[in-house]
């Protein structure tokens, strides 16, 4: 059974997409903004109490960011490249944060000159870092969460300290005359299990609390991203997860939330990308050979990164040859013996596929363009045409 296209395009949508595929040479993505104005307008609308922060390292194409910008958007940071960037595109520095907790010194100076006052921590070498260079400044700390195994894209073992660690970071970021505002946590990207967000929140209350008796009074949450886009697995639907955390923020903290920020990245601009490609080969390895191996245009290198131990299972979807499918490995151009992208995971495609035939990529707006290698075997980046967002 090979996918359904309209569980993941409207005829408008796709349509669009299409024709600009038509007038170009493979491999390329195709964004079409108004899947991403349609997400954004979605995301306010289920958490009208929060405040977005877009996590800028899913997709930080300038069409993207304006976009972004337009609608009222924060942003969330990682580099003074990113930071740059951003601020080039005439974003006030009072919409931006600094949420990587891993820097140097001279970054957290260039940061605090640029005007941005909000920072993430985790460490203690770190904090004291932004109390001498950025003093004054609003600083969230993040706790390490549980939901690495249900996570696609685990983010929560390398960042983040344990509560009671945060604890201490709070009481010392105000003997060193910084405003201690938030508690944050990232459950992991791809989170397939809405109670992670439970038990994050349960571990948040407990720091208030503790805090409370200490005479500091925290005023917000930075609920991270992890929020889910449409691949071959299936998740709940956005207005769930919504529902449900909203439920869990009110049991722990009542009608009177602090500050809440979401920092979405996947699910604000996955599903408006597709990634355009072409088959160079179809082969067996001998004449009596079961498997069937198919290598397109684009792989691990040039886009396909989260294909890593087959994380993220990407909807594929091919007009040509019609309807009997075969299962295929998928493997991509480059000569690495790591460029291939499904070996276990069969992705079924069209039995008589041959080369020179497209094979589309969908949902591949998030963690592709920015990730694809430089020059890996002489491939040139992925480049990205836009559509949309009039
Ligand atoms: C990558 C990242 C995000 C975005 O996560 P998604 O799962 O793509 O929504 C948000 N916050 C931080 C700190 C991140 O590093």
């Amino acid at each position: 059974m090979s996918i359904n296209l309209n569980d993941y395009y409207s005829a408008d949508e796709w349509n669009l997409i299409k024709s600009e595929a038509a007038k170009h040479e493979t491999p390329f993505l195709v964004v079409n903004l108004d899947i991403i104005r349609k997400s954004c307008q979605e995301l306010k609308r289920f958490f009208p109490y929060a405040k977005i922060y877009y996590a800028v390292k899913s997709n930080p194409a300038p069409e993207v960011i304006s976009l972004l910008r337009d609608l009222g958007v924060n942003f969330d940071i990682a580099s003074r490249y990113e930071l740059d960037r951003v601020l080039s595109l005439e974003v006030s520095p009072d919409r931006i944060s600094y949420g990587n907790t891993i820097k140097k010194a001279t970054d957290i100076r260039y940061f605090y000159e640029k005007g941005v006052r909000l920072f993430a921590t985790d460490s203690e070498y770190d904090l004291r870092n932004i109390a001498k260079e950025a003093p004054g400044s609003k600083v969230f700390f993040r706790i390490l969460s549980e939901g690495g195994e249900t996570a696609d894209w685990p983010l929560s073992r390398k960042f983040g300290c344990h509560p009671d660690m945060a604890i201490d970071l709070v009481i010392l970021a105000k003997t060193l005359n910084l405003d201690p505002y938030g508690i944050s946590f990232h459950v992991g990207s791809q989170q397939r299990e809405i109670g992670a967000w439970d038990s994050a929140i349960a571990k948040v209350r407990y720091i208030f609390n503790y805090l409370n008796g200490e005479n500091i009074q925290l005023k917000m949450i930075n609920m991270g991203g992890g929020f889910p886009a449409n691949y071959i697995s299936k998740t709940n639907e956005m207005d769930v997860y919504a529902e449900e955390i909203t439920r869990y923020l009110t049991e722990d903290f009542g009608d009177d939330l602090p500050e809440i920020i979401l920092e979405p990245g996947r699910s604000m601009v996955a599903e408006a990308g597709v990634l355009v490609s072409e088959v160079v080969l179809v082969s067996k390895k001998s004449a009596t050979g079961i498997d069937k191996w198919l290598y397109t245009d684009v792989g691990r290198f040039n886009g396909l990164v989260e294909t890593f131990d087959e994380s993220i299972k990407y909807p594929l979807y091919c007009e040509a040859r019609g309807e009997y499918c075969e299962d295929f490995i998928i493997a991509g151009p480059t000569c690495d013996s790591q460029d291939i992208m499904y070996e276990y995971f069969r992705n079924p495609l069209p039995a008589y596929i041959k080369p020179t035939d497209r094979i589309y990529w969908l949902t591949c707006g998030a963690y592709t363009a920015s990730y694809a290698a430089v020059e890996f075997n002489g491939f040139p980046p992925l480049k990205t045409y836009f559509v949309g967002g009039k």
